[in-house]
C-alpha cells in the first residue's frame, strides 16, 4: 500500500537541502501543479498531493529525521483530518495566495431543473402565469428538509461550534498561516443529526412531484429562458436549493409576423378595393379588431402603421406597432360579369388586355 517515494526527488532538492530551499522548492512545485493552473489534469493533482506530502514531511525536523532513517509516511498519517484536494489547497493556500481558493465550502447546493412550456402569441402579449410539474429531489415533508424529526432536531456541531468551518493555524513556508476550512465533522452544515428522519434517512430529501407557478412577463420572446430561483432540487441539509429554468416557446400566430415588439399583418385587398378605397378590419394580438380606412388608389406593399398595437416591450414601458401591409390579390378566375367589366375597364384605360383569360393567367404566375 505504501509506495516508496523519494520526497527529496519529488521536490527536486538534495538530501542536504536547507529549510529555505525546501520551502522554495515546494512553493515552485505547488504553483506548477496547482489544479487551478492545470484544470482537468488529474496527474497534476496527484503531483500536487505528492509535493504537499513531501513538504509536510521534510519541513518538519522530527519527521524529516525519521524519514531519513527510513520511516515512510502516508498521506493518511499527515492529512487524516483533511478530506479532499480542496481541503489540501486551503491548508496551503487558504491565507489568500492569489489562487482564488475559497477556504470553506458549505453543504452542496441542489441541482438545477430545466423545463419548457408553450404559450400563444396572445398570451405573450400580456403578463401571464403557467404551472409546470416535474419530479425532483425535494425537501422531505416529514422533517422539512432538516434530515431529523422535529422531536429530536439536529444539534450544534461540537467541532466547529455551529460555524460550519474551522480555523487551522499552522506553520507554512510563508510563516504562520490561518486557513479556514470546511468542518469535516458536520461537512459545513454546523449541525449534526443524532436521530435521522425515518422517511429520508437523514438526507432531508425525497423524490417527489412538484408544481411551480412560473410568472411570464409580457412581451417575452420565443426561446427565452426564465429562472425561478430556488425552485429546483433541494440541496444537502443546509445547502441552497437549485434553480428552475423554464424555456418559453411562443407558438407562431399565422395572422402576425413578429419583429421584436412590432407585428406585421398582411391585409389582402381585391383589385377594386385597392383602386376604389375601402375599410378593412384588422385583428389585434389581444383578440380585438380595428378598422382601417384604405384610400382609393392604394398600392400593393403600402404599410399602414397602427401605433402601440404591437407587442409590449419586455420589462419596459410601451408597446411596438402593428404594421398592416397591403397585398392586392389578382383574381385567379373571373366570372363572365367580372371579365366583361374588366375588359370594359381595359378599353377605357387603353390597356391592350385582349388576350384570352387562360393565357393571361399563365403570364401572371
Ligand atoms: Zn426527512
Ligand atoms: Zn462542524
Amino acid at each position: 500500500m505504501a509506495e516508496v517515494v523519494d520526497y527529496y526527488q519529488v521536490l527536486g532538492v538534495g538530501r542536504d537541502a536547507t529549510q529555505d530551499e525546501i520551502k522554495r522548492a515546494f512553493r515552485r512545485k505547488a504553483r506548477e501543479t496547482h489544479p487551478d493552473a492545470n484544470p482537468g489534469d488529474s496527474d497534476a493533482e496527484h503531483r500536487f498531493r505528492e509535493a504537499a506530502l513531501a513538504y509536510e514531511v521534510l519541513s518538519d525536523a522530527q519527521r524529516r529525521a525519521a524519514y531519513d532513517r527510513g520511516v515512510q509516511f502516508e498521506s493518511g498519517d499527515l492529512f487524516s483530518s483533511f478530506a479532499g484536494i480542496d481541503d489540501l489547497l486551503s491548508r496551503f493556500f487558504g491565507g489568500g495566495l492569489g489562487f482564488g481558493i475559497g477556504g470553506a465550502r458549505g453543504p452542496a447546493a441542489g441541482a438545477d431543473v430545466g423545463m419548457s412550456l408553450e404559450i400563444t402569441l396572445a398570451e405573450a402579449a400580456a403578463d401571464c402565469s403557467r404551472e409546470v410539474s416535474f419530479r425532483a429531489r425535494l425537501a422531505c415533508p416529514a422533517c422539512g428538509g432538516e434530515g431529523a424529526p422535529p422531536e429530536s432536531p439536529p444539534v450544534v456541531c461540537d467541532r466547529c461550534a455551529g460555524r460550519g468551518s474551522v480555523r487551522v493555524t499552522r506553520q507554512t513556508f510563508l510563516g504562520a498561516a490561518v486557513s479556514i476550512i470546511t468542518c469535516d465533522k458536520c461537512r459545513g452544515r454546523g449541525k449534526m443529526i443524532t436521530t435521522p428522519c425515518s422517511r429520508c434517512d437523514g438526507s432531508g430529501a425525497v423524490m417527489d412531484e412538484t408544481t411551480v407557478t412560473v410568472e411570464i412577463p409580457a412581451g417575452i420572446e420565443d426561446g427565452s429562458r426564465l429562472r425561478v430561483t430556488g425552485r429546483g432540487a433541494v440541496g444537502e441539509p443546509g445547502g441552497r436549493p437549485g434553480d428552475l429554468y423554464v424555456e418559453v416557446r411562443v407558438i407562431p400566430d399565422p395572422r402576425f409576423t413578429r419583429h421584436g415588439a412590432d407585428l406585421v399583418h398582411r391585409a389582402r385587398l381585391g383589385l377594386a378595393e385597392a383602386a376604389l378605397g375601402t375599410t378593412v378590419k384588422v385583428p389585434t394580438v389581444d383578440g380585438g379588431e380595428v378598422d382601417i380606412e384604405v384610400p382609393p388608389g392604394t398600392q400593393p406593399g403600402t404599410v399602414f402603421k397602427l401605433s402601440r398595437l404591437g407587442m409590449p416591450r419586455l420589462r419596459r414601458r410601451g408597446r411596438g406597432d402593428l404594421l398592416v401591409e397591403v397585398q392586392v390579390v389578382v383574381p385567379h378566375k373571373l366570372n363572365p360579369a367580372q371579365e366583361e367589366a374588366l375588359r370594359a375597364y381595359a378599353a377605357a384605360s387603353r390597356e391592350p388586355a385582349g388576350a384570352p383569360v387562360r393565357a393571361r393567367r399563365r403570364r401572371a404566375r
